[in-house]
């Protein structure tokens, strides 16, 4: 059924695999937190890329660090070196606390690697028997979309109909810091987690996990790894999640927003002694740490190193939170978690509105936000959105959901 004020595209599209269902709403030029769509409609993106977008569309710094880049080189491949690739891993690791860095492009292809690391420490470093690691992961977890990725994940859309899987993988539940014990034996080389669960709807753990799971990780020789692809990069009003629970990951995997919503770029950063097991001729990428991508994640970088960013995305985070909580209390909404400028709320059942259906409405008044399941969406503005359109777009939420 036609949305109004949606155009309807879909019919234009069968050219393409259908393994997305978006919303018809079709996107010409973006400004800021601002997108525009082909019949001139605008709506402000409370997507953001899936964070890809932290720093709205087409930033000016980085645009024109883009623009500078292309003007002098664009791809070496790691054949050859290049002179942005130690400054850009000099300033992620500067960024992070972090020793090392090894760059990627996706965020899918910076969890591979973080899985190969992790393995190839468990062989050469801890030495346990060669084809034997087991790496502890998180129920409703998301990590990506690659073979072995699903094969970590308890999500069937996500994992059924792709095996067989890649074996060393133990599931635990997510926030459950006794099961992850439970888990840990000899084999084990690595726990994996997102510090907050972006897919599933923005799941904060317990405050002692992480803490909890460092200690654990010590004591036992195993590497705490962090996916922050989604959770990273000023999105929780701190660099990175971990900061908010005071740990440092052996390895963090960063992407999306490292990009700028420009390009695709990824890394793995952490401890010298994990990063060192990956020896020439054992990972590598065509595109992974090339001289624009580089250009572009310096200049995202800059952009964090005064912090300012991150302390407002705590600042509108803590308004944020404060209007949807106001309406829990209206009884529009069953649920809120926030953290940061990060949202996942729960849609009043009674309202008898889905989450897809939730967003559609917001679309059609000008609001693009997504979905994760059942009645759940997530809100996650680029962190440089105005106040005044972050309050316009709660008062669309608002009124789309007094309405029903
Ligand atoms: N890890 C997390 C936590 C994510 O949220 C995502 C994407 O949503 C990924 C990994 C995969 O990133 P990509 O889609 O760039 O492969």
């Amino acid at each position: 059924t036609a949305t109004p004020g949606v155009t309807k595209h879909a019919a234009n599209l069968s050219v393409l695999a259908p393994n997305y269902n978006p919303l018809d709403v079709v996107l010409v030029s973006g400004e800021g937190s601002w997108v525009t769509d082909v019949d001139g409609r605008r709506y402000l993106d409370c997507l953001a890329g899936y964070s890809a977008l932290n720093f709205g569309h087409r930033h000016p710094g980085l645009v024109a660090a883009a623009q500078e880049q292309l003007d002098s080189i664009t791809l070496t491949s790691r054949a050859f070196r290049h002179d942005l690739l130690e400054p850009f891993a000099r300033a992620v690791t500067s960024l992070t606390g972090t020793e090392m860095l090894l760059p990627m492009n996706t965020g899918a292809e910076a969890v591979e690697t973080a899985v190969k690391a992790s393995r190839k420490w468990g062989y050469d470093v801890k030495g346990i028997p060669d084809g034997t690691a087991s790496i502890v992961v998180a129920s409703g977890a998301f990590h990506g979309r690659t073979t072995t990725i699903v094969s970590m994940s308890d999500d069937p859309e996500t994992r059924d109909g792709f095996g067989p899987y890649t074996p060393g993988f133990r599931i635990v539940p997510f926030g459950d810091a006794d099961a992850v014990a439970e888990a840990v034996d000899e084999t084990t080389v690595a726990v994996l987690v997102e510090p907050i669960q972006g897919e599933s709807g923005v799941i904060i753990p317990p405050a002692d996990y992480l803490p909890r799971l460092r200690a654990l990780c010590d004591e036992r020789n195993v590497l705490l790894v962090l996916d922050e692809i989604q959770s990273g990069l000023g999105r929780t009003g701190t660099t990175l999640a971990q900061d908010l629970a005071g740990v440092r990951a052996d390895l963090t995997t960063l992407g999306k927003a490292l990009g700028g919503g420009i390009l695709p770029v990824s890394a793995v950063v952490g401890r010298r002694e994990v990063l060192s097991v990956l020896t020439p001729g054992t990972h590598g990428s065509t595109f992974g740490g090339n001289p624009l991508a580089c250009a572009v994640g310096i200049a995202v970088v800059d952009l964090l190193v005064p912090g300012t960013l991150q302390a407002r995305a705590a600042t509108l985070g803590s308004e944020l939170r404060t209007r949807l909580e106001a309406m829990v209390a209206e009884g529009l909404l069953a649920a809120v978690r926030t953290v940061g400028l990060w949202a996942g709320l729960d849609v009043e059942p009674s309202l008898g509105l889905s989450g897809r259906e939730t967003c559609e409405l917001l679309a059609a008044h000008g609001v693009l936000a997504k979905d994760t399941h059942g009645s759940t969406i997530r809100l996650a503005p680029p962190l440089t959105i105005e106040r005044e359109d972050l309050d316009l777009a709660l008062d669309i939420l608002t009124k789309v959901l007094r309405e029903r």
